[in-house]
């Protein structure tokens, strides 16, 4: 007997059969003497209806109010879930985040889980139940409800599975596994048997959404046997595992592409020690994340320009911080950009091999397209172009690394 974890996406429970199919995958688990516990996503669809709705009524919106408002998506599917096992002889029973409780912190929209309490589902297995959990949301200190970001469900997925110690998370979504790129923009992109959970890591970090970043975390600092497999097609997936349980090593695994991007130019701020803390520490204090950063050379010696990039959902509200603060930080103007795109090759093997990045900017530059920014880390390189170029770079990079099947 293993205990199991199963973990659908919105497109896996977008209307009544698919959760009819969800109850049966799950009922040969049940059958084949697992204890199971389900994670459920929204409806397709229904997240991003309830995010619109709150952004109508309040760009600027509270955001305690869009967790109360977007967090009721998972609560339907899980009680359809419920339901529907137990209309085929599955004993099942619903919880949502507060229920159980999945403790978060305060970060409302964004929060992190902190520890779950897995008392409750175990006595439900104990008593031969499924227990069926609420991705998404969790309970704040402020006994208020939140969520975890979009695509959450994964994170509450592998943070039940380490709650329960599980023998295995697997997350059921409408792709097979993971490939070398994203297979809806890349027809020639490869199926990974098996990667590494720093790879994972990066490329989910990076805008691959077939994971959340922080599920990855998660299951690499408890050791959770993570896998993404397809909820339609009985194949198998691919496992996310430690480094040295991978034999075929290539230099770059895969290449990520995000356009949720969004680029700020703070123009003509004075070349001055504590300009750069004056211009981030509002951002950070409005708990406003910025990724990649360059600040040109003064040609006067006094002043320079600051470009840097944020998630594009949180540019009105960047905008509005740097314009409360003008008269602190001192500049001439802001140059807001929400139409680039930040496109990432991650690998491993670049640790050893050099010439990575040089490759991407021949390809770049052979496909005339112009990068805006460059960051580097140990196993990845991101670019900043403009968001038109996406798939184009995307392909490009995919055939002048090798990946393609
Ligand atoms: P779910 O609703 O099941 O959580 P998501 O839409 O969040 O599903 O994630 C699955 C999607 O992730 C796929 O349909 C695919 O377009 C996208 N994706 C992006 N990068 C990759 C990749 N490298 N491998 C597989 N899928 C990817
Ligand atoms: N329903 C949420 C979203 O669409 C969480 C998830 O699907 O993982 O972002
Ligand atoms: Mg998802």
């Amino acid at each position: 007997m293993a205990r199991i974890v199963m973990k659908f996406g919105g497109t896996s429970v977008a209307d009544l059969d698919r959760i009819r199919n969800v109850a049966q995958r799950v009922k040969r688990e049940v059958d084949a003497g697992h204890q199971v516990a389900v994670v459920v996503s929204a409806m397709s669809g229904v997240t991003n209806q309830l995010v619109d709705w709150v952004r109508q009524l309040d760009p600027l919106h509270d955001a305690r109010e869009y967790d109360t408002v977007v967090a009721t998506g998972e609560q339907v599917t899980a009680g359809l879930t419920a339901i529907a096992l137990q209309t085929i002889g599955v004993p099942a029973r619903s919880w949502t985040g507060w229920q159980i409780p999945i403790h978060t912190d305060d970060m409302h929209g964004k929060a992190r889980i902190k520890g779950i309490d897995a008392a409750a589902i175990e006595s439900r297995f104990e008593q031969g139940m499924v227990a069926v959990v609420t991705g998404f949301q969790g309970l704040g200190s402020d006994n208020r409800v939140t969520t975890l970001g979009r695509g959450g469900s994964d994170t509450s997925a592998v943070a039940v599975a380490a709650g329960l110690k599980a023998d295995r998370c697997d997350i059921y979504t409408d792709v097979d596994g993971v490939y070398t790129a994203d297979p809806r923009i890349v027809a020639r992109a490869r199926k990974l048997d098996r990667i590494s959970y720093e790879e994972m890591f990066e490329l989910a970090s990076l805008g691959s959404k077939v994971l959340q970043t922080r599920s990855v975390e998660i299951a690499m600092n408890h050791r959770v046997r993570l896998a993404v497999l397809s909820s339609f097609k009985d194949l198998p997936g691919t496992l996310i595992c430690d480094e040295d349980e991978i034999v075929e090593h290539h230099v770059v695994s895969g290449i990520a592409h995000s356009r949720d991007e969004a680029k700020i130019t703070v123009l003509k701020v004075a070349d001055r020690p504590g300009i750069a803390a004056s211009v981030f520490g509002p951002l950070a204090d409005a708990g406003i994340n910025v990724d990649m950063i360059v600040q040109n050379i003064s040609p006067d010696g006094s002043s320079t320009d600051m470009t840097f990039t944020i998630g594009r959902t949180d540019l009105e509200r960047a905008l509005k911080v740097l314009e409360t603060n003008r008269a602190e930080i001192g500049y001439a103007d802001l140059r807001p950009d929400a139409t680039v795109a930040k496109i990432s090759v991650v690998g491993v093997g670049m640790r050893s091999h050099a010439g990575v990045a040089l490759t991407m900017f021949r390809t770049l530059a052979a496909e005339r397209i112009n990068i805006q920014l460059i960051t580097t880390s140990e196993i990845k390189v991101s670019i900043l172009i403009d968001e038109k170029y996406t798939e184009l770079a995307v392909r490009a990079l995919h055939t002048a690394y090798g990946l393609d099947g």
